[in-house]
């Protein structure tokens, strides 16, 4: 069976940061893009001038960027159905909303706010739900034409039809249908000439020959106004994905403020900026988000380009996604795991140089096999690692006296620990794990109290990754120098 190439959009408005809603969007549209053989295009909403975020765009660009989800047609790249900014295409929708008015589904409206606030506070008092009460949908055309030619401002509503109901198709809900008399003549182009979301999205879907809108659920309480006007087109619908809504991690309630900057204290967040700087990956992060509302098992771990063999919208799910962000650090820590040391090393190396290290690169591929295990996220390389790094390190004498002991005993320990050492040719796992280990045994103490002398004076730190494999990146000569040292920093206690 050939399946036909999908053409989908990523269409947000560049309002705010790029978020983990937008990000799960996004990737399902691209999935389906690549499953398919057809193409993935990011479109830029800005017609809400008000709304618009300086910014925001290119964030939004440089976030698909990051996570992997390349475009194949968008405002800075081109594309044949362009231009992909929709206050670049003010023409386009003009030029729409004048047919839809002489096909006789739209029309000019001259209420001015005043007076559409006056209608709205009535209907409330009359407890009615709020609606264009359609003063202007029943005026006579010349008369409209006069009014425009004398310079009345006005927008242009899109007149629903009010007999009936309107049969929407959703493809993860099924039919969905609203009494036409419910609906409401919505504003479709502003006065200041450009169209609302209504209008822009039907008519760029189109041009843009999209054959599957995956977009938001809020989107549901207008999506009988959106298939009446491609229908009053005379246009083929495309096929429609409302995805599910996110709640927030008690899986009480949708994701608000409150619950992200609450994220936010915890080390999280749903901005995909943000994540980036706390050190999740794409990969990590895509992993997750894809499987809050895709019906895989929910520990299924995937590349994109596995996501992209497995992909099919019949698995999408309209079901409330609860955001767990222990599941993020799972997935995060699960994909550092399956990185090639290379490619670890090209990631972690930003860390490091960040915090004013030179960072030698064989250093960096010997010490990743120590350290990889014990990463959730890539700065937690920091804690790990910097001490390989450092020329010096600067254990305080508070961390180099063992439990149990005093600086005095601690002190011989670390001499001892010197004396042994030193008398090796080198020092690695093999060769001085054994010698220090005899001299527990004859000392009588514990392990934990020679080794985290060792481990102190060494890595500077109580917790490390494994002792000699440390050491013997760090080097033979390092290593003395650094438990000499520990020694001195004991004695002068
Ligand atoms: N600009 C809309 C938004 O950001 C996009 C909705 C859609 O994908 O059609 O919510």
């Amino acid at each position: 069976m050939s399946i036909k190439p999908a053409r989908t959009r990523f269409a947000p408005s560049p309002t705010g940061h790029l978020h983990l809603g937008g990000a799960r969007t996004a990737l399902y549209a691209y999935l389906l893009a690549k499953k398919t053989g057809g193409q993935f295009i990011l479109r830029i909403e800005d017609t809400d001038l008000k709304r618009t975020v300086s910014g925001a765009e290119q964030e939004i660009m440089d976030g698909l960027r990051w996570l992997g989800l390349q475009y194949d047609e968008g405002p800075d790249i081109g594309g044949k159905h362009g231009p992909y900014r929709q206050t670049e295409r003010r023409d386009i929708y003009q030029q729409h909303a004048k047919t839809l008015v002489e096909k006789g589904h739209a029309y000019p409206c001259f209420c001015t706010p005043d007076h559409l606030e006056k209608v709205r506070q009535e209907q409330m008092k009359r407890k009615e739900n709020p609606h264009y009460d359609g003063t202007c949908r029943a005026l006579a055309p010349d008369e409209a034409a006069r009014r425009i030619a004398s310079g009345e401002a006005y927008t242009i509503r899109f007149k629903m039809p009010q007999e009936g109901a309107t049969v929407a198709h959703d493809h993860l809900r099924g039919d969905i249908v609203t009494e036409n008399k419910q609906l409401n003549d919505q504003v479709i182009l502003k006065t200041d000439g450009l169209p609302t979301y209504h209008l822009a999205a039907m008519v760029d879907d189109h041009e843009m020959e999209i054959t599957h809108v995956l977009r938001g659920s809020e989107w549901l309480g207008t999506f009988p106004l959106h298939v009446n006007i491609v229908r009053a087109f005379g246009w083929d619908e495309p096929i429609w994905i409302h995805l599910s809504v996110f709640l927030k991690p008690s899986g009480k309630g949708k994701m608000s403020k409150r619950e992200t900057a609450a994220a936010i204290k915890d080390g999280y967040s749903i901005f995909i900026k943000d994540m980036q700087e706390l050190g999740f990956t794409p990969e990590g992060v895509l992993n997750w988000c894809a499987l809050m509302g895709w019906g895989v098992a929910e520990d299924d771990v995937m590349t994109v380009e596995q996501m992209v063999g497995r992909f099919t919208i019949d698995s999408l799910t309209p079901s409330p996604a609860a955001i767990n962000f222990q599941k993020l650090d799972h997935f995060n820590a699960t994909h550092i795991r399956l990185f090639t040391t290379e490619d670890l090393a090209a990631r972690l190396k930003p860390y490091f140089t960040r915090e004013g290290l030179e960072v030698n690169d064989d250093v960096l591929l010997e010490m990743i096999p120590l350290i990889r295990e014990r990463l959730t996220t890539l700065d937690d390389c920091l804690a790990f690692g910097a001490f390989f790094f450092r020329e010096e390190v600067s254990p305080t004498a508070e961390d180099l006296v063992a439990k149990g002991l005093d600086a005095k005993q601690s002190a011989e320990i670390a001499r001892k620990t010197y004396e042994i050492l030193s008398s090796l040719p080198s020092i690695d796992h093999a060769t001085a794990e054994p010698p220090m280990r005899a001299y527990v045994e004859q000392s009588g103490l514990n392990v934990n109290q020679v080794f985290g002398i060792l481990r102190v004076a060494t890595t500077g730190q109580k917790v490390s990754p494994p002792l000699f494999e440390s050491m013997e990146i760090i080097g033979r000569e390092k290593s003395l120098q650094r438990v000499k040292n520990a020694i001195e920093v004991l004695e002068k206690i």
